[in-house]
């Protein structure tokens, strides 16, 4: 199915943008980046951005100042579009996406079987800012546009390193880095850079790691305890699957941070090897076919337990 975004929002007086909880920079850039082309193609509606506050990295980008994080309530939108996520992982934006006239879901998990009155779901296309560029009149695209654009494509992308980037998302980038923006800059400061606890935080996760099921598997937690002790919160354990899946030989890896009393967040990144979707979507949650995430109950054992049992399945051990 096509999409029209301008012609579906042609009589909309209020239009409302979100993404899901805990936004990375993927949800942040689609989100900023389509509130910025409607507000320029739509001068008479106001467009306004709901999400959870997402980390500092993002400031530069337009209208991160604006967003609202606090989620009042508002007047039933005359159009509300869920990015990078489906209704159910839109946290307290949901509400408004319930009451709204008319939604539109544009997204690139293969978990997500559409909720919107519209939906735009392309599991092949490796970033929802990718398809934010696939959908909008690239006569309207500006420098602030493209580099929202850009830092969606590269978050999702791991800098066009991934299985998900293609020949297009990288003629994509060539084109939207012709708007001029310092593009190596921002993707040091928003991809690569770390703050000093959160290089330590890694490195203690990565020395308290146990490989398992003939080390093909590696798996490691960060307690709330050790969150307190280092004064961190989620956003700061971003990056710590990536670099247990670095390791030499590991096809499957697993990263877990305690959200509450025997409850895990758990990251899982695989290769060609393991389905982490399907094994993410057993226990709730979903993702891609090489990164995905799921929400755990019960001790750290039973857990990692439950998972091996899934990832075994998959690999034939
Ligand atoms: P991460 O491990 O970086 O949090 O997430 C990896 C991928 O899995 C992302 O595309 C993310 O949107 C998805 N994901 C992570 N956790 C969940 C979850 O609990 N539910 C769903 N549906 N997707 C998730
Ligand atoms: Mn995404």
């Amino acid at each position: 199915m096509n999409l029209d975004i301008l012609k579906e929002c042609k009589e909309a007086k209020r239009i409302g943008i979100s993404g899901h909880i805990r936004p990375d920079g993927d949800c942040v850039g689609s989100v900023l980046g389509l509130q910025m082309y409607l507000r320029k193609c739509i001068p008479g509606a106001e467009v306004k951005v709901f999400l959870e506050k997402p980390a500092d990295i993002f400031r530069e980008i337009r209208g991160f100042d604006e967003i609202d994080t606090q989620f009042p309530e508002q007047e039933p939108f005359d159009v509300f579009f869920a990015l990078d996520s489906g209704a159910e992982r839109l946290g307290e934006a949901e509400k408004y996406f319930r009451a709204a006239k008319k939604t539109i879901n544009i997204d690139h998990h293969i978990s997500n079987s559409g909720s919107g009155n519209l939906n735009y779901i392309k599991p092949e296309v490796g970033s929802t800012s990718e398809l934010i560029y696939d959908l909008i009149d690239l006569d309207k695209l500006d420098r602030d546009m493209a580099m929202a654009i850009y830092i969606g494509i590269i978050h999702d992308t791991g800098v066009f390193q991934y299985s998900n980037t293609t020949p297009e998302t990288m003629e994509k980038g060539a084109k939207l880095i012709g708007y001029g923006f310092d593009f190596a800059r921002l993707i040091q400061e928003t991809f690569y850079q770390k703050t000093y606890v959160q290089t330590q935080i890694m490195g203690r996760a990565l020395m308290e790691s146990i490989r398992f099921m003939d080390n093909t598997c590696i798996v490691s937690m960060v307690d709330r305890k050790t969150m307190d002790f280092y004064d961190v919160t989620a956003k700061d354990l971003e990056g710590i699957v990536n670099q247990l899946r670095n390791i030499k030989g590991i096809s499957c890896a697993i990263f877990m941070y305690e959200t509450d009393v025997l409850e895990y967040k758990v990251s899982l990144r695989s290769d060609e090897k393991v389905n982490v979707a399907e094994v993410a979507a057993y226990f709730g949650g979903g993702g891609h076919a090489r990164a995905a995430g799921c929400t755990m109950r019960g001790t750290f054992h039973d857990c990692v337990n439950n998972l091996s049992l899934h990832i075994a399945e998959q690999m034939d051990i």
